[in-house]
């Protein structure tokens, strides 16, 4: 994409939410908020209605909306960014879009997250149905996962804006995302998990040196949070009340940076389709906002279709429904995706898929750790279990014929493998050490003999396929 398109699009996003006023609105008042730059307001993804930057945000989303169908808010920009203002100083990371993100560059609480490789991944796309695939890479991110992009915003504004302690809901990824950035910032920062939870991504919280609150029933983790939001004035990251409406509003800005360099990395054209794991659907809407704002500012001649890959199918249900509040399922088995585990999205995500006519495919356990390693194998990526289900999801819409073969389609790898070995790895596959390289040798004659035929032409040149950004 054209650099010098870049910079309308925060002022895109403002225009589109302002004069759409809503019953029960509050004109904002055109003033910036303290220790977020650049904004002026909050506006409702669902009716519209506009708010001062003061109003509280506390979890439950616009307040019009509350009663009938819970939306989450988004921010209202002030200005328009100039179009050529990515200096040539513009750090490597995220950031380098700080001028369409709620925090000012020298605000920044960075650990050059963002700017990941999108794979040219034609061989697992073959086995799928779909050559033209790609994979945005996000497990490269420095706590191995999209949360980065979120956390680096969200704790960004927590320290402008005065915060001394930030906290989050979580046992996984978003957890180890805000205990980093909090340990960047200075900043204390506490995760409630629910008794019970383990792993890496616990270790990794610990060694962050966040304060771990496991609570033996789930909901209270989310109660403790409310209460410390409101008595001791935490900034709380996740969601904390029900039913949910995604996480802080300017937390998921950050999301937006993945499409913007998809584009860039595709050569300023946006994919067929875009794929990616959804629990709230943070990620879902913020990728979506950035199509959107490239597509307003005529970065982009077309949108994406986004396709939401959940476990427990609160979004097809709601999509099939027409409802805007969505269900919350029974859980009918236990996910081996965790970090997408929840019975009922949220209805930024539904929105998403509505509004760029997507799909949301259910994926249970069937194929998953096939997937994950299929992927693995063929194209070199180790991905965690929930990030591979957008894969599952893809081949099922091919097989539906909903993708075509030659569309390009992107899927979003969100966190690496190495996250929940525990659950992909049943254990040791071979414990076998041998005594000799003769019996090495042997070994290899019985067990994998395809390893000693001699290459009949010379090994092909490398495969050239990551798009640097
Ligand atoms: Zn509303």
């Amino acid at each position: 994409m054209p650099r010098q398109q870049l910079g309308k699009l925060a002022a895109g996003a403002s225009q589109a939410n302002e004069g759409r006023p809503a019953p029960g609105s509050h004109e904002p008042k055109r003033r910036a908020m303290p220790g977020a730059a650049n904004i002026v307001g909050f506006t409702c993804i669902r009716c519209g209605a506009s708010y001062p930057t003061t109003i509280e945000i506390d979890s439950s989303g616009c307040p019009a909306c509350h009663e009938t169908a819970p939306a989450n808010l988004k921010p209202i920009y002030a200005s328009p960014a100039d179009p050529r203002t990515i200096p040539a100083s513009a750090p490597r990371s995220l950031w380098r879009y700080a001028h369409m993100l709620p925090c000012a560059l020298k605000d920044a609480v960075s650990l050059g997250e963002g700017q990941t490789p999108l794979i040219e991944a034609t061989r697992i796309g073959r086995s799928l149905g779909v050559p033209n695939l790609f994979i945005k890479d996000e497990g490269r991110n420095p706590t191995w996962s999209h949360k980065d992009r979120f956390s680096t915003v969200a704790v960004s504004v927590a320290r402008a804006q005065g915060a001394t302690v930030v906290a989050t809901a979580s046992s996984g990824n978003a957890g180890a995302s805000l205990a980093a950035y909090a340990a960047r910032a200075g900043l204390r920062c506490v995760v409630t998990t629910f008794g019970g939870s383990a792993g890496a991504m616990l270790a990794q919280i610990r060694k962050y040196g966040a304060t771990v609150l496991p609570l033996v029933n789930k909901t209270d983790r989310w109660t403790m949070l409310a209460e410390a939001a409101s008595r001791h004035g935490w900034f709380v990251a996740s969601p904390y009340r029900a039913p949910v409406v995604g996480s802080h509003a300017l937390g998921i800005e950050g999301y937006k940076t993945i499409a913007y360099e998809i584009v860039e990395q595709l050569g300023g054209v946006a994919p067929d389709w875009c794929a990616l794991p959804v629990c709230y659907g943070d990620a879902l809407s913020g990728v979506w906002a950035g199509f959107q704002e490239l597509f307003a500012q005529r970065a982009i001649t077309r949108l994406p279709k986004m396709v939401a890959a959940e476990v427990h199918g609160s979004l097809a249900r709601a999509l099939a429904s027409g409802s805007d509040r969505l269900e919350e399922r029974s859980a009918t088995f236990e996910s081996l995706a965790i970090s997408i585990g929840a019975p009922r999205s949220a209805y930024q995500a539904l929105m998403a898929l509505r509004e760029s006519s997507g799909r949301a495919v259910s994926v249970n356990n069937n194929g998953l750790i096939e997937m994950q390693e299929c992927l693995a194998r063929s194209e070199g990526i180790f991905a965690e279990l929930a990030s591979v289900t957008p894969l599952l999801a893809i081949a099922r819409l091919r097989r539906e014929g909903v993708i075509a073969a030659e569309d390009r389609v992107v899927a979003i790898v969100t966190a690496s493998g190495l996250k929940d070995l525990d659950r992909s790895v049943a254990g040791p596959a071979d414990n076998t050490i041998f005594q000799s390289t003769g019996e090495a040798w042997e070994w290899l004659v019985r067990k994998d003999a395809g390893l000693l035929m001699k290459p009949a032409i010379a090994p092909a040149a490398h495969r050239a396929g990551i798009i640097d950004p």
